[in-house]
């Protein structure tokens, strides 16, 4: 055990502190496993220690102790992040912040919370005031607000309301890694730079957010004989202003046989659409389902949503979940196919690489245009085969987002790597928050 552990036990108490082995390797891990190339590289990394502050003054006196000893700090929500974004490269404390999660106020069309608070209390405790968030990711149930701003980027509500850089964070509040840290409150434009940055540039500790008087969802699940015409019915689907959504995601066959809690309802060969959308549109939608020949093959009324299961927990990266849990050797990317040619570049795709590939589009809006994202499921044979099926997507004009990397800006997304590395420098000029991730030109080469 490092010698200062003892020292910083005297700082905030023991009781705030985790030594155990078992415990600091867990909480030392995210969902990297995700990708075979990360969890080579990544397996091994494990912090001396974690803190769980219990009050911004805890954590304000572990971030100077750590300052002061030069130990490098690594934040963490839930730790469900997937490109080992919240595993710490160079030891020193993880930093737990699940303790920080003091909804502040619900104001009219903004909520101000703590961000350690997880997504699913917030959505449930806005719901019974009758309002709801934007957007959130489908690990929702146990991931923070502080861990989606800084590792997500969109999910359930996507469709409608864009990523979290389409005006989804009203502001953040963050605390600097410095010998006197510093705490300020950044709105606007300001705030895109402390997204999706993997909290390399400061921890966040309040955030606001958007929220919206809630709709009565209920969940479906079409199903279709081929996946073209799944695609088809969705596409439409997402363009139609007369069923308001929250989801519309599509998995070919044999996606949905991973799917074990829906096995029996699901029927054998087909490709499904997942969707949330208002109750209140509920002729709308069973008019579209007959005009492209599916089938309803399971529903959720409104009165249930978020009561046991939900139809979100098989949609974006929950897909690849179910896959992984029926074959080690799944693993998967983050695509955008061009919807004006997506059914020639799966064409191509299928062509060449068979089922080693299997679509799974979700419907989010893109600079005010609604477009299929993509998470396919891969089986894995190797990086080297990985980085070959990645050049074809990407010959075939299919943006790529690759999750095989823990470097921030590899992944795109369009940070600003230039703006984002001069804040380091500010806020954290010891190099001390989650070292590592930011890419040094020489690393450019390794990730390509
Ligand atoms: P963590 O994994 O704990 O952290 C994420 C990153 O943020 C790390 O770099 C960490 O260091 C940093 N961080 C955490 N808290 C702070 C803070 N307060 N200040 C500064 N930095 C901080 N993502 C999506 O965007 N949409 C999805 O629909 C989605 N679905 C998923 C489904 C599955 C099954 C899995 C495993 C992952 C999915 N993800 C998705 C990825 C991930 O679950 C989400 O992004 C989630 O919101 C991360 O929250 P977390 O609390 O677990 O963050």
């Amino acid at each position: 055990m490092k010698v200062w552990i003892d020292q910083l036990k005297q700082v905030i108490g023991e009781e705030q502190i985790i030594v155990k082995e078992a415990a600091v390797e867990r909480l030392s891990k995210d969902f990297y496993w995700y990708s075979p190339v990360l969890y080579e590289e990544l397996k091994d990394k494990v912090a001396d220690c974690a803190v769980q502050p219990t009050t911004v003054d805890a954590l304000k006196a572990v971030v100077t102790f750590a300052v002061e000893h030069r130990i490098p700090l690594t934040p963490r929500g839930a730790g469900t992040g997937n490109y080992g974004q919240a595993i710490p490269l160079d030891g020193g404390i993880v930093l737990d912040l699940t303790k920080l999660d003091q909804i502040l106020q619900i104001r009219d069309g903004e909520v101000h919370v703590q961000s350690g608070l997880r997504l699913g209390m917030l959505e449930k405790t806005l719901r019974k005031e009758g309002k709801e968030l934007h957007i959130y990711p489908s690990t929702f149930m146990k991931s923070t607000v502080g861990g989606f701003l800084c590792g997500g980027s969109g999910g359930i509500g996507s469709i409608r309301w864009g990523n979290l850089w389409d005006g989804n964070v009203l502001e953040v509040t963050v605390m600097t890694v410095e010998k006197q840290p510093r705490i300020f409150t950044l709105k606007g434009d300001a705030v895109r730079d402390y997204i999706h940055n993997y909290g390399t540039t400061g921890i966040v500790i309040e955030a606001v957010l958007p929220i919206e008087p809630k709709t009565e969802w209920s969940q479906h699940i079409v199903s279709f004989d081929t996946f073209e015409q799944a695609v088809t019915f969705s596409d439409e689907l997402a363009h139609e202003e007369a069923v308001l959504k929250r989801l519309v995601s599509v998995c070919e066959w044999p996606i949905p046989s991973h799917f074990q809690q829906l096995k029996k309802f699901l029927p054998e060969n087909k490709s499904i659409v997942m969707l949330e959308t208002n109750e209140q549109n509920g002729d709308e939608l069973s008019h579209f389902i007959q005009k492209h020949k599916g089938e309803v093959s399971f529903s959720i009324p409104a009165s249930k949503y978020h009561k046991g299961l939900k139809v979100s927990d098989f949609t974006w990266n929950h897909a690849t979940l179910w896959a992984h849990k029926h074959g080690e050797n799944m693993t998967y990317l983050q695509a955008r196919f061009d919807t004006s040619k997506v059914f020639d570049q799966m064409k191509a795709i299928r062509d060449r690489f068979g089922y080693e590939v299997q679509f799974h589009f979700e419907y989010i809006k893109i600079n005010g245009k609604v477009t299929p994202a993509s998470l396919p499921v891969i089986i894995y044979q190797s990086k080297e085969r990985l980085y070959e099926i990645i050049a074809f997507f990407e010959a075939n004009g299919v943006m790529i987002n690759n999750p095989h990397t823990y470097y921030l800006g590899f992944g795109g997304y369009n940070l600003r790597m230039e703006e984002i590395t001069k804040l380091k420098q500010e806020n954290d000029p010891y190099d001390l928050l989650n070292r590592g991730k930011i890419p040094k030109p020489e690393h450019e080469e390794l990730v390509n």
